[in-house]
């Protein structure tokens, strides 16, 4: 399973990178909520991907 890394912006407008394969929940640094859930494939994230990682 090839992942990648995302770089999300959070509602809160904090920006950060997460694995697109995570099997953890990532919560934001700024707000604490949580910006992907794992899915047992690509994570479902919540906040707005801003750039693709290679
Ligand atoms: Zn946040």
């Amino acid at each position: 399973m090839v992942g990648k890394y995302l770089k999300v912006q959070c509602k809160c407008g904090n920006e950060q990178v997460v694995y697109s394969h995570t099997t953890q929940v990532v919560k934001c640094g700024g707000c604490k909520e949580p910006l992907a859930h794992p899915s047992g494939g690509t994570a479902v994230v919540h906040g707005k991907i801003v750039a693709e990682l290679k």
